[in-house]
């Protein structure tokens, strides 16, 4: 079972993720996988650290949304496709919604042609459930405002409101438009009831 998870900045992905983690891992011991993108594997990470160099200011849009296909790719090739042939439950740190909605509404470079683009680096794989954690762009940016995390805060200053605006928009426009597979959560709401629903739902989904 393939399962992502998505989410604007400052959506508290990251947390809910290691907390799901702690649930499920004396539950399931090896038939659990957790993975996040860009990275997993030696070529996504060296993708990974073009892309999150802050040298590259220089980096052209489309460029960097080719590097996160390909760096897609090639951990689906070697992380993903490999767990769920053995049969694991693959919990994946964003996957294709991501593109669509930071590079191709963030960065404005055309949600369908990264929609399209990302059909060829996964020949069309999908997750069976996807978490999105909806946060409005004010609350995600105060909070990752407070927890100082350098690398972000450096960003702020670049991508700003609008771009956070425009990220969320694309989400819950994909949300509406797969109603199946995307399963909105309130990330407003206290952690603990976050980690909850997340759970319900992914014991629903490896249940099926
Ligand atoms: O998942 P995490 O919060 O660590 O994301 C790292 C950063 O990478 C995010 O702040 C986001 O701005 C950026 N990102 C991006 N395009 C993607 C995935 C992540 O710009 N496709
Ligand atoms: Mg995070």
């Amino acid at each position: 079972t393939f399962i992502s998870f998505e989410g604007p900045d400052g959506a508290g992905k990251t947390s809910a993720l290691r907390a799901i983690t702690t649930t499920l891992q004396p539950l399931l011991g090896d038939r659990l996988t957790v993975t996040r993108e860009p990275g997993g594997n030696a070529i996504s990470e060296s993708i990974r650290s073009i892309i999150l160099d802050r040298a590259n200011t220089a980096m052209d849009y489309r460029t960097e949304a080719l590097l996160y296909a390909a760096a897609r790719r090639q951990h689906l090739a070697e992380t993903i496709l490999p767990a769920l042939e053995a049969g694991q439950l693959v919990l994946c740190d964003r996957y294709v919604d991501s593109s669509v909605a930071y590079q191709g509404a963030g960065r404005q470079i055309g949600e369908a042609a990264v929609a399209k683009m990302n059909t060829f680096a996964t020949d069309g794989l999908l997750p069976e459930l996807t978490v999105y954690f909806d946060v409005p762009a004010e609350v995600g940016l105060k909070r990752i405002q407070a927890h100082r995390d350098p690398r972000k805060v450096d960003r702020l200053d670049v991508e700003k409101t609008a771009f956070h605006d425009r990220v969320r928009a694309a989400y819950l426009r994909l949300q509406a438009a797969e109603p199946n597979r995307i399963k909105l959560i309130d990330a407003t709401q206290p952690p603990a009831q976050v980690v909850a629903s997340a759970l319900t739902l992914i014991k629903q989904t490896a249940r099926a």
